[in-house]
């Protein structure tokens, strides 16, 4: 916590693996299958863009690390220590900091959960998304239930943390079909679990498989339904409602994610890598190029592949801090509204539009933060492009 009482939001590194056994239909990350990957190559060139990064950044001390993909558990466990090993050399490393790597549940995966702690991960994530055989069928995954349970009970014995994901709303799902799922995942869960509901994503198989009527996806007054249920039962089990997506018991929340969602700072490295890095007062965006490929041939060439590189103007900080911040059940500051914007927060938020959307239940001003409600939350976007005009 700063002085003033409002969380600082840390500063993060993200590392990008693209790499997946097969493509999940549901899938619209930069993840890719290849039946060979060069370890060496790919390791020394994720070290290269880290130092690229560390030149801009330096004495910044490092909150968190996440692995995301793709599916980083493929990952060689000397690759991960490596960049852990690094990042520690080249800024000052928290004490507290977390480590977290997305894992699948698969056998081949579970079997590295030792190196993966001996490399420095102190925090798994792993992608369960349902404990229902036909459904894991359905989205494609490669593990059943009863290994998803092994991975978690593994997860639980070899790392400080762990969380696991769910996807919910799936199609013909009912409520009291998602409520004994929970309440089995609630059974292996502990500090942390994320449960999304399935949308339909651009450029994605099922949104062929959609276009087809290979299937329809549950309409919004269901799918509302079970996200009303899930709140109600995850706080029951004492995991709150944190973010509209992830529930954790108090101090258990990802680090990672809440530096993104409190608008801080981060460093982005690997293929399709998003950053936010203050530099002289400014906010810059990073992104670095997207095809594996390309990413590894510029990265040898130049040291980074650096796609864009620009500041963010005030209006737009102020947009991406509230689409961003009002994810999360505490809110965005007023002090934050009005130090991103460069104005007070009765010029940076345009009242009438306020008003409208506190008369309508969506937002509220609790204390000196400005919050979404859970209603307000349950329809983010709509509530954002009222607010945001
Ligand atoms: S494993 Fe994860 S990243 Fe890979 S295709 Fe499936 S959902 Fe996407």
């Amino acid at each position: 916590m700063s002085l003033s009482g409002i969380p600082t939001p840390g500063f993060g590194i993200y590392i990008h693996w693209p790499f997946c056994r097969s493509k999940c239909p549901y899938c619209d990350f930069n993840s890719h299958v290849r039946e060979r990957i060069d370890h060496a190559r790919w390791r020394n060139a994720l070290l290269a863009e880290l130092e690229h990064y560390a030149r801009d950044t330096e004495g910044r001390t490092v909150t968190s690390m996440f692995f995301g993909g793709g599916t980083p558990s493929l990952m060689e466990p000397e690759t991960v220590a490596a960049l852990i090993a690094r990042a520690r050399d080249l800024w000052p490393v928290a004490n507290d900091v977390e480590i977290t790597l997305e894992a699948n549940p698969t056998s081949a995966e579970i079997e590295k959960f030792r190196a993966f702690r001996a490399a420095g991960v102190n925090r798994v994530s792993l992608g369960v998304q349902s404990l229902v055989a036909n459904d894991l069928k359905f989205l494609g995954r490669q593990h059943d239930a009863a290994q998803a349970l092994a991975a978690v009970q593994m997860a639980a014995n070899t790392f400080d943390r762990f969380s696991f994901d769910l996807i919910y709303a799936r199609p013909n799902q009912t409520l009291a079909q998602w409520r004994q799922e929970l309440d089995r995942a609630l059974d292996f869960a502990a500090g942390h679990i994320s449960l999304y509901q399935l949308t339909i994503e651009p450029g994605t198989q099922f949104e062929q498989a959609v276009a087809r009527g290979d299937f329809r996806v549950l309409d919004e007054e269901r799918a509302a339904e079970l996200y009303e249920a899930t709140v109600e039962r995850l706080g029951a089990a004492g995991l709150a409602d944190y973010e509209i997506s992830n529930f954790a018991r108090p101090g258990e929340e990802s680090r990672h994610n809440l530096t993104y969602w409190r608008y801080g700072d981060y460093v982005g490295v690997g293929p399709g890598a998003h950053g936010r890095l203050t530099l002289g007062g400014e906010k810059f965006a990073t992104r670095q190029h997207r095809a594996p490929e390309a990413w590894l041939d510029l990265v040898e060439r130049d040291g980074h592949a650096t796609r864009q590189r620009d500041p963010v103007p005030r209006a737009e900080r102020l947009n991406e801090m509230l689409m961003m911040g009002l994810r999360l059940k505490e809110g965005v500051p007023v002090a934050r509204i009005e130090a991103e914007s460069g104005q007070a927060f009765e010029r940076a938020i345009g009242q009438a539009q306020l008003a409208r959307l506190v008369d309508g239940g969506f937002l509220s001003i609790s204390g000196d933060h400005l919050c979404a409600t859970q209603s307000g939350r349950q329809r983010l976007d709509a509530v954002l492009a009222a607010l945001i005009t």
